[in-house]
C-alpha cells in the first residue's frame, strides 16, 4: 500500500501520470536536450517520451473494459473521439491553410489515418483502434491479444525494424504497398489495438508493486538499449515502437494501477487540452519570439523553447479548465440535507469486527441498498482502499452490477433472486448468485449456456426465506451434479440471533445445528462446499465463534446496532453516518398561533420557529414531532413540531439562543455535547436502524469524510 493511502488521502495515479504524459508528448515536438546532446535527447524524445501515447491508449483500454466492454460504450467512445477531433480539425485549420492544402487524396488520408495536423494522428488511431480492439475482444481477452500482437508485429517492422525487414524483398514489397496507403504504421491498425487491449486485460492482471517497479527500470533500460542499437544500425524508418514497448508498458500501468485510488477530473481535461493546444503553443511562441526579437533564447535555445511552450501551454489548459469547471455550476452538497459519512469511522469498525471474526474468518461487506443508505459506491470503494474487506454482498443484480461498475474487485454475491434467463450477465460480470432453491439452481444451470455460473447454496435452517431446507440432502447433492453451476460455497441466515431471549437463542443454536451437520455431511461425502458461512452483524454479537469462512456483516459495518436489546458482546463500533439539515428561516410566532399542515402545531407562549430543510421525502415519518422527534442544534435538542411536510419541517427554538437562517441542524449523529443515536431514532419512529438508514431519501446528498 502507498504511503499516500496509509494516510487515508487518495492518490489518483493514472489521472495524475497523464500530465506527465502530455509533458512528455511536448517534449516530443519540442527536443528540448538537442542542443546539449544529440543522444540524450533521442533518449528523452524518441524512447522515453514513447510511453505516452501507449499510456492514453491503455487508460482508455482500461476505463473501457472496467465498466464492460459492451458495443454501446465503444459508440461512446467513437463518439466523444470524434467530436474532439472533428474540433481539432477546425482548431488547426488556419495553420494548414498557411502551410497549403494538400491534394484531396492526401487530405483523406490525413484524415482517415494521420491526423490532419502532426500531432492529431492519435485521435483517428484511437478510433480505429478501439473498433479493432473491440471486435478482437469478442473472442476473449486470449485470443484477441495475440491478434492485436500480431498486428503490433507487422507495425514494428514497418517503423523502427524496418531497416532489417526490408532486407527482404518480398516483405519489402508488402511494406511498400502499406505506405501507397498509409504513411506510418503506427496507427490505429498496427500500433493501438494492442495498448487498448493491454489496458482493458490490466485490470485483470496483478503485478505486485516491486516487481512491476522493477519490471518497468529493467524494461525501460532494455527499451533504451533496443533504442539506441536500432539508431546506431540507422535502421529506423520511424521511432515510435519498440519490441520492448509493450512490455515496458504493462509493468508501468500496473505499476499505476496499484497506486491508483479515486480520480483527478482536472487531471484529465488538463492533461487532453495540453496535448490538443501545444502545437498552437508552438506557433505563437515562435511568432512571439520572432516579433520580440529574442529568436536566440526562446526558438534557438531548445531546452528554453521547451520550458516555454509546456509552461503557456499547461497554464492556459489549467486556466480553461478551471473556467468552465462544473464545479462552479453545481449546489454544494451541504446545501439543503445531506447525509456524513465517516469513512474513518467505517475503517475503525472493519477493523473491529475483523478482529472480533477471528481468525480465518474474512468479513463480507453487505452493501445492500446503497449501502445501508450510506452509498454503496463510495463505501465499496473505501472497503477496497483500506484492503481488509475483500468480498461484498449486495441484494440483486442491479445492485451488483453497480459495484463492478464502480470499480470493486473481488467476489461480490447476489443474496437474492436473480431470474435464471439473466444467467448471462451474472458471468458476464463476475458475480456469484446464491442458489435459492432447487428447482431454481437447474433453471440456472439450465441458462448458463456459455460458462460455468458460480454460486453460493443457500440453506434453509428456520427462517424459511431463501433456500433449499437443511435436512433435504438429496436435493442440495442434485445441485452439485448439475452440469454449469461452480459451487464455491454454503450459507445460511440466522433470523433471531439478535434476541438474547430463552427461546430466541435456542432458536437460533438449532439453526447452526443444522447448518453444521448439513454442512458436514456433504464434505464427509466428499463434497466441495466452498466458503462456509451463517452469522451476520448479530452472530459476531452475540454466538461464541463459529468455524466459518465469512462473516456477513451488515449492519455493525455502519456502526450502530439494530436496536437497543441487550447483546453479549458489545463491540467498540462507531457510527458512520450523520444527518444534517439547513435551517431556511427563523420565525417568531405569538401565542395560540398555529403552524404547519393541518395547524397540527399551536403555540403556547411566544414562539420561535426555525424551519429545517429536510421531510418525510427524506425518509422520516411524517408524525415525527408527535413520536418526540427532536433535532440539535447549536448542541442542544430542539423539538420537533407540527406534522412533517415532504420537503420541510418545524423545530421549538425558543429556548436556544441565537439561531439563525443558515444553522446546520443534526437529525441524527453528533454536535457538541449533543447526540442522537441511531437506535434511539429508530426507535422513536418505530423501525430498527437497518430500516431507518435504509429508507433514507435519495435526494440527499452524500458528504464523505476521509
Ligand atoms: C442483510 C443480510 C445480512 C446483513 O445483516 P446485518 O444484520 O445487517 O448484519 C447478512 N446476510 C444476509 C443473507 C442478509 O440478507
Amino acid at each position: 500500500m502507498s504511503a499516500a493511502v496509509k494516510k487515508g488521502r487518495t492518490y489518483p495515479a493514472l489521472d495524475n501520470f497523464r500530465l506527465m504524459a502530455a509533458l512528455l508528448v511536448t517534449a516530443v515536438h519540442t527536443s528540448p536536450l538537442a542542443p546539449w546532446s544529440e543522444a540524450a535527447d533521442f533518449w528523452l524524445t524518441r524512447v522515453l517520451a514513447r510511453v505516452a501515447v501507449p499510456f492514453f491508449l491503455m487508460v482508455s483500454g482500461y476505463f473501457l473494459q472496467k465498466g464492460g466492454w459492451e458495443k454501446e460504450r465503444t459508440r461512446r467512445f467513437l463518439k466523444k473521439t470524434g467530436l474532439l477531433y472533428l474540433g481539432s480539425v477546425l482548431l488547426y485549420l488556419p495553420l494548414n491553410l498557411y502551410a497549403g492544402l494538400p491534394s484531396l487524396g492526401e487530405g483523406v488520408r490525413k484524415l482517415l489515418f494521420e491526423g490532419t495536423f502532426y500531432h492529431l494522428w492519435y485521435l483517428p488511431a484511437a478510433m480505429l483502434g478501439c473498433v479493432i480492439a473491440w471486435r478482437l475482444s469478442r473472442m476473449g481477452l486470449r485470443a484477441a491479444l495475440p491478434a492485436a500482437a500480431a498486428l503490433y508485429l507487422i507495425g514494428l517492422g514497418g517503423d523502427s525494424y524496418y531497416g532489417i525487414v526490408s532486407a527482404l524483398p518480398p516483405l519489402k514489397a508488402a511494406y511498400e504497398a502499406i505506405f501507397l496507403v498509409l504513411g506510418y504504421t503506427r496507427n490505429g491498425l498496427f500500433m493501438a489495438p494492442l495498448f487498448l487491449l493491454l489496458g482493458a486485460a490490466s485490470a485483470r492482471i496483478q503485478i505486485p508493486e516491486r516487481t512491476a517497479a522493477a519490471g518497468f527500470l529493467l524494461s525501460l533500460a532494455a527499451m533504451s538499449g533496443e533504442g539506441f542499437l536500432l539508431r546506431h544500425m540507422g535502421v529506423q524508418r520511424h521511432d515510435s515502437m519498440y519490441l520492448l514497448l509493450p512490455v515496458c508498458m504493462e509493468f508501468l500501468f500496473s505499476l499505476l494501477l496499484g497506486r491508483n485510488q479515486g480520480e483527478n477530473k482536472a487531471a484529465r481535461s488538463v492533461s487532453m487540452l495540453v496535448y490538443l493546444l501545444h502545437p498552437w503553443t508552438i506557433v505563437l511562441v515562435r511568432g512571439g519570439a520572432k516579433l520580440a526579437g529574442l529568436e536566440k533564447l526562446f526558438i534557438q535555445n531548445q531546452g528554453v523553447h521547451f520550458l516555454a511552450v509546456a509552461a503557456l501551454t499547461f497554464a492556459g489548459s489549467g486556466m480553461l479548465v478551471h473556467l468552465s469547471s462544473r464545479a462552479l455550476l453545481r449546489p454544494a452538497p451541504a446545501a439543503r440535507a445531506w447525509r456524513e459519512i465517516d469513512l474513518k469511522a467505517l475503517a475503525h469498525n472493519v477493523r473491529v469486527l475483523k478482529e472480533q471474526a477471528g481468525p480465518g474468518c474474512e468479513l463480507m461487506a453487505v452493501l445492500k441498498a446503497d449501502a445501508y443508505g450510506h452509498g454503496a459506491r463510495e463505501t465499496a470503494r473505501a472497503l477496497q482502499r483500506q484492503g481488509i474487506v475483500k468480498a461484498y454482498a449486495a441484494a440483486c443484480l442491479t445492485e451488483a452490477i453497480q459495484l463492478r461498475r464502480a470499480g470493486i474487485r473481488g467476489t461480490i454475491l447476489v443474496l437474492g433472486y436473480t431470474p435464471p434467463e439473466q444467467a448471462e450477465l451474472l458471468r458476464r460480470w463476475h458475480l456469484t448468485q446464491t442458489v435459492v432453491s432447487g428447482e431454481y439452481a437447474a433453471r440456472l444451470s439450465a441458462g448458463a449456456r456459455k460458462s460455468k455460473i458460480t454460486v453460493h447454496i443457500a440453506v434453509d435452517t428456520g427462517m424459511h426465506r431463501l433456500g433449499i431446507p437443511s435436512g433435504d440432502m438429496e436435493a442440495i447433492r442434485r445441485v452439485f451434479r448439475l452440469p454449469n453451476l461452480n459451487i464455491q460455497g454454503m450459507f445460511s441466515h440466522l433470523c433471531v440471533s439478535d434476541s438474547l431471549a430463552p427461546d430466541d437463542v435456542s432458536f437460533t443454536l438449532s439453526q447452526v445445528k443444522r447448518f453444521y451437520d448439513t454442512v458436514l455431511k456433504l464434505q464427509e461425502e466428499g463434497l466441495d462446499t466452498g466458503k462456509i458461512h451463517l452469522q451476520a452483524s448479530y452472530g459476531l454479537l452475540n454466538l461464541p465463534a463459529q468455524p466459518c469462512d465469512y462473516a456477513r456483516v451488515g449492519i455493525a459495518l455502519y456502526g450502530v446496532y439494530s436496536h437497543n436489546g441487550p447483546v453479549q458482546r458489545g463491540l467498540d463500533i462507531w457510527p458512520v453516518l450523520s444527518l444534517r439539515a439547513r435551517v431556511a428561516l427563523v420565525r417568531k410566532l405569538e401565542p395560540g398561533e398555529t403552524a404547519g399542515y393541518g395547524c397540527a402545531f399551536r403555540t403556547e407562549r411566544s414562539t420561535r420557529l426555525a424551519v429545517i430543510c429536510v421531510g418525510y421525502a427524506d425518509g422520516l415519518p411524517r408524525d415525527f414531532g408527535a413520536r418526540g422527534g427532536e433535532v440539535l442544534l447549536r448542541g442542544q435538542r430542539a423539538p420537533v413540531v407540527g406534522m412533517l411536510c415532504m420537503d420541510q419541517m418545524l423545530a421549538d427554538v425558543t429556548d436556544i439562543g441565537d439561531v439563525k437562517e443558515g444553522d446546520i441542524a443534526t437529525v441524527l449523529g453528533r454536535d457538541g455535547a449533543g447526540l442522537i443515536r441511531a437506535e434511539d431514532l429508530a426507535e422513536q419512529c418505530g423501525t430498527i436502524t437497518n430500516e431507518f438508514l435504509a429508507g433514507l431519501g435519495a435526494r440527499l446528498d452524500f458528504r464523505y469524510k476521509k
